[in-house]
């Protein structure tokens, strides 16, 4: 089959090579890839600027779903033909103080797919039981691809901030994540919302005003702070999620954030930060980190998409082939679009989503 594979630790070093389907262990499916979001983090790995290590050679693509091909002799509860989506935390101790207490995604040795171990961005990948949940039927296998940022944002937004409905949040960075985080926000009754971004990527100015974010803030043209802080009276915004992740958003962050408010830190930012923290002491504000997701909040999330609450198809401007790769990359490096998927085993008719096609439980292998 062929994949997406980094081979180096040089960018670049990233190509489509001819790779075995894997073989599974009794407690492992085979799931043949459907659809597979392309992450800002694949970018990073393509240009090798990523914030962590990764062993090479491996096969990209941590956002994904499709259909069970195959299922390991152990594995209870799934079957060929099933349509799931996967969890990232490949590998987990299963021991640890965080794996026992179900936050396996802060396992110190959880390896992730795409970038620990071989990911998704190709035909089959092998992915421990554990991992897997049920795909509601009304939902599209490319909005399947999307749960992983959303559960992102559920984890940034939903669980580690305190978000009143009626008091207003301040997104920071209309990338996907701040895009769901806007979404996440709104869920929980937050407002007005304001998204703060670059003019110079419109697409995501736009999709953040289709989101429902009641005020935007072109960043290229009008200053973040002032126009903040004359909006909420003077008084900052008790939430502002800092999905951008440089200096500069932080920078905004604490110049805005409520006395007695929240700044969740989503985005990354390797680079280190020249500025005073004191604000968030005379402020008495909360700096909050996150990362990843668990099984509750995948579930949660699979729900509020079944049910609408989480709107998808806005956040999509490619839909492309593994062969499509690097103008994709490309694109949304320089900022066109938003959120790309890249679609696998297409000549399959999608089972359960309004076909009206029988489900076929049938090995490819066989
Ligand atoms: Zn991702
Ligand atoms: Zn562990």
């Amino acid at each position: 089959m062929r994949a997406l594979v980094k081979y180096g630790n040089r960018p670049r070093q990233v190509e489509i090579r001819e790779v075995p389907v894997p073989e599974i262990g009794a407690g492992d499916v085979l799931l043949a890839t459907r659809a597979v979001g392309v992450c800002g983090w694949d970018l990073e790995m393509w240009q090798h600027t990523m914030a962590n290590p990764v062993t090479v050679p491996v096969i990209q693509g941590h956002e994904f779903c499709g259909v069970i091909a195959a299922v390991g002799a152990a594995v209870r509860g799934w079957r060929v033909g099933d349509r799931v989506v996967s969890e990232t935390s490949a590998v987990i101790c299963g021991a640890c103080p965080q794996c026992r207490t179900g936050n396996y995604q802060f396992c110190p040795d959880r390896k992730g797919f795409g970038y620990g171990v071989d990911g998704a961005f190709t035909d089959y990948v092998r992915v421990r039981e554990g991992c897997l949940h049920r795909l509601p039927d009304n939902v599209s296998f490319d909005h399947g691809a999307l749960t992983e940022p959303a559960c992102v944002a559920y984890q940034s937004v939903a669980v580690l901030s305190r978000v009143l409905p009626g008091t207003p949040a301040l997104i920071l960075g209309p990338g996907p994540i701040g895009l769901f985080c806007l979404q996440m926000a709104r869920a929980q009754g937050a407002g007005p919302l304001i998204v703060a971004g670059t003019g110079r990527r419109p697409e995501r100015l736009e999709a953040a005003r289709i989101l429902g974010a009641d005020a935007i803030i072109d960043i290229s043209r009008d200053d973040p702070v002032s126009t903040v802080m004359a909006m909420t009276g003077g008084r900052g915004v008790p939430l502002v999620v800092d999905a951008a992740g440089n200096e500069k958003a932080l920078a905004v962050a604490l110049r805005t954030v409520a006395r007695q408010g929240q700044i969740t830190k989503v985005g990354w930012g390797p680079e280190p930060v020249g500025l005073s923290l004191d604000p968030l002491l005379s402020k008495a504000a909360r700096l909050q980190g996150t990362f990843s997701h668990n099984w509750p909040i995948w579930e949660a999330v699979l729900a509020m998409v079944a049910q609408g609450t989480l709107r998808l198809e806005p956040m999509i401007s490619h839909r492309c082939r593994l062969e499509d790769w690097e103008s994709v990359f490309s694109d949304l490096e320089s900022g066109r679009g938003i959120k790309a998927v890249m679609q696998f085993h297409p000549e399959e008719p999608a089972r359960g989503v309004g076909t009206g096609e029988p489900r076929r439980d049938t090995n490819p292998h066989e």
